[in-house]
């Protein structure tokens, strides 16, 4: 496990209890499936579920080696510390959630240790899975243009142009459109240029960067 965190710590920038518990994950997800090399001669079994964008994200990618670009670690970004672990070997797929009161089990355990993320690091290197995880084995479907190897047909969006791979296209009377043309209120971004004479793929023509918004985020929101 120490390997493993200080492989951690190294991706992820920094270590932190996020890291250990998501370490932590993901050794009980390969051994439950029985994936002793995830990173070697499993490499090509396992694909991860993960539904949180933090700290134990980036652990679970380096325990287990699934990437978002090899299409193996697929993100479901619903708040939750919580990841499924897929063996396509055999379909079987184990969901595991971290318990909601394995912080306060790291108070009890460590109460002279003030800094909670010291407490919780040193409390979650040491407490039993059962006291860390809930686990439950469950179905996952898993489309086969989902899959790490898929190969798919590539298309141009009928309105902007732009090439769509893995089928993420939206049928529209006769017109095969991305997924931003077809929905544009649902956008992540919106386009800033205004004038009439701002052309695509013309790079003299981008029109003029707006001024920078400072953004203050932590870059860790560990306790
Ligand atoms: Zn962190
Ligand atoms: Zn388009």
């Amino acid at each position: 496990m120490e390997l493993l965190l200080a492989d951690a710590e190294k991706a992820h920038g920094h270590l932190c209890a996020g890291q250990i518990l998501g370490v932590r994950m993901a050794m009980l997800g390969c051994a439950r499936l029985g994936i002793e090399e995830p990173r070697g001669r499993d490499r090509k079994r396992l694909v991860c579920f993960i539904e949180i964008d933090r700290c134990a994200t980036d652990a679970i990618g380096v325990v287990t080696g699934c990437r978002v670009g090899k299409r193996a670690l697929k993100l479901r970004d619903w708040g939750k510390m919580a990841a499924t672990f897929v063996d396509l070997a055999d379909g079987r797929a184990l969901r595991i959630v971290a318990t909601e009161t394995s912080k306060q089990k790291a108070r009890e355990l460590y109460p002279e240790i003030e800094n909670k993320n010291q407490q919780q690091m040193r409390a979650y290197r040491e407490m039993p899975d059962a006291d860390l995880f809930l686990e439950e084995w469950v179905a996952v479907r898993i489309d086969a243009k989902e899959f790490p190897g898929y190969k798919g047909e590539r298309v141009a969006c009928s309105q902007c142009g732009e090439g769509i791979s893995y089928e993420r296209w939206v049928e529209r009377d006769g017109q095969r459109l991305c997924m931003g043309c077809a929905e544009p209120e649902a956008r992540y971004y919106q386009p800033l240029a205004s004038g009439d004479d701002v052309g695509r793929g013309d790079a003299s023509a981008v029109g003029a960067q707006p001024a920078a918004v400072p953004v203050l985020v932590p870059r860790c929101e560990c306790p």
